[in-house]
C-alpha cells in the first residue's frame, strides 16, 4: 500500500451562501486507512523512523485519531510504535474502544495508565519515563502529533490547494482546531506563498481553549506574515459535545453533498463557516475553502 498518494486530494464546489462560494478540500480521501490531517503531520517524522529503525511512542485517548494513525501508518511501513493510553480501566480488553481495537491489530503496543498520570508533564514522570525507557531508540511524539516537524507536511496542504485554485484563487481557508498544529503549519504554508495570500480562520472545537493562539504562535515560525485568527464561538459546549442542531446539520449536509463528517471536528468546521456565510454583513464575492481534516475513522 502506498502512503503518500502522489495526485493531490480532490477539492469539491458545495454551494454559494451570500456571495461565498464554498469549496471543500476532501483531504480524508487520502488514504485509506491513516486519513486526514493526521497523515500530514506524521509524514516526515515516519520517514525518518523508517530510515533510522526508530521506535515511535505517541500518547492519546481510547478515540484518538492521531493514535489511530500513527498505529496504521506504523504497520504499513514497518516501523515499531506504541501507544500510551489515557485510563488505567482500559487495561481489560473488554472495555476497548474501536480504535484501540484497531491500534492493537496494526501491532500498537499499548499501555494504559491513569488519567492522573496522564496529566503530568508527560515526559518527565517516573510511570511514564519507566515505558520509554523499555524501548531502545525511540521517538516521542507528542499528543495529537504536533511537534515542529509536522508543520512541514501540514504546510504541504497549502502548496496542494493553490495548484487546485479556481481561476479567481481563494480567499479564505477554515480548519476544525484541536491543539493547533495544524493551523500553525497552515500559516508556513501560505507564509512562503508568493502569489496567495489566503485569510486562515481556525474553529476551535474546545471550549475556552485560551492557549490555543499562544500554541500556534509557539509552533509556526511564520504566524506574523500571515492573516490568521481563531473563531471560539463554535464549539458546542466543548471537545465532543454535540446538540440537536449540530446533529440535524450533519445529517443535512451528508445527504446533500455525500461528503461524511466526523462529529468532533469536522462537524463543527462546516456548520461554522455555513453560518458564517449565511450572516455575512455583505455579498461580496468570495471564494472560501473548508479543509476536511478526516476524523472518520472513530465513526466505524
Ligand atoms: C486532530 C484533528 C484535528 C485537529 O488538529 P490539530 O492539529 O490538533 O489542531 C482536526 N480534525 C480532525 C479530523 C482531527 O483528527
Amino acid at each position: 500500500m502506498v502512503l503518500f498518494p502522489a495526485s493531490p486530494t480532490p477539492i469539491v464546489y458545495l454551494t454559494t451562501l451570500n456571495g461565498k462560494a464554498i469549496y471543500l478540500k476532501q483531504d480524508y480521501l487520502n488514504h485509506p486507512a491513516v486519513s486526514g490531517n493526521k497523515l500530514r503531520k506524521l509524514k516526515y517524522t515516519l520517514q525518518i523512523a523508517q530510515e533510522n529503525q526508530a521506535t515511535l511512542i505517541s500518547f492519546g485517548g481510547a478515540y484518538s485519531n492521531h493514535i489511530a494513525a500513527l498505529a496504521a501508518a506504523g504497520n504499513i511501513l514497518g516501523i515499531s510504535t506504541v501507544g500510551i493510553i489515557r485510563g488505567q480501566e482500559l487495561a481489560d480488553t473488554s472495555r476497548w474502544s474501536n480504535t484501540l481495537k484497531k491500534a492493537a491489530d496494526n501491532r500498537m503496543q499499548l499501555h494504559f495508565i491513569s488519567r492522573e498520570t496522564y496529566r503530568e508533564k508527560q515526559l518527565t514522570h517516573a510511570a511514564i519515563k519507566a515505558i520509554i525507557d523499555h524501548y531502545a531508540n525511540a521517538k516521542i511524539i507528542p499528543e495529537g502529533g504536533s511537534d515542529r516537524l509536522s508543520l512541514i507536511g501540514s504546510a504541504e496542504i497549502i502548496d496542494e490547494c493553490i495548484a487546485q485554485h479556481p481561476a479567481d484563487g481563494f480567499d479564505v481557508l477554515f480548519a476544525a482546531c484541536g491543539t493547533g498544529g495544524t493551523l500553525a503549519g497552515l500559516i508556513d504554508g501560505v507564509a512562503r506563498q508568493t502569489s496567495s495570500h489566503y485569510r486562515l480562520v481556525g474553529i476551535s472545537v474546545l471550549k475556552g481553549h485560551l492557549g490555543l493562539s499562544e500554541n500556534i504562535r509557539s509552533l509556526s515560525r511564520s504566524h506574523m506574515l500571515v492573516d490568521w485568527s481563531i473563531n471560539q464561538d463554535y464549539h458546542f459546549g466543548g471537545y465532543a459535545k454535540t446538540s440537536p442542531m449540530l446533529q440535524a446539520f450533519m445529517a443535512d449536509f451528508e445527504s446533500n453533498y455525500k461528503i461524511p463528517l466526523d462529529p468532533i471536528y469536522t462537524a463543527k468546521l462546516c456548520y461554522a463557516v455555513f453560518d458564517l456565510a449565511n450572516n455575512s454583513p455583505n455579498k461580496q464575492p468570495e471564494n472560501w475553502l473548508i479543509y476536511h481534516s478526516g476524523g472518520l475513522q472513530g465513526a466505524k
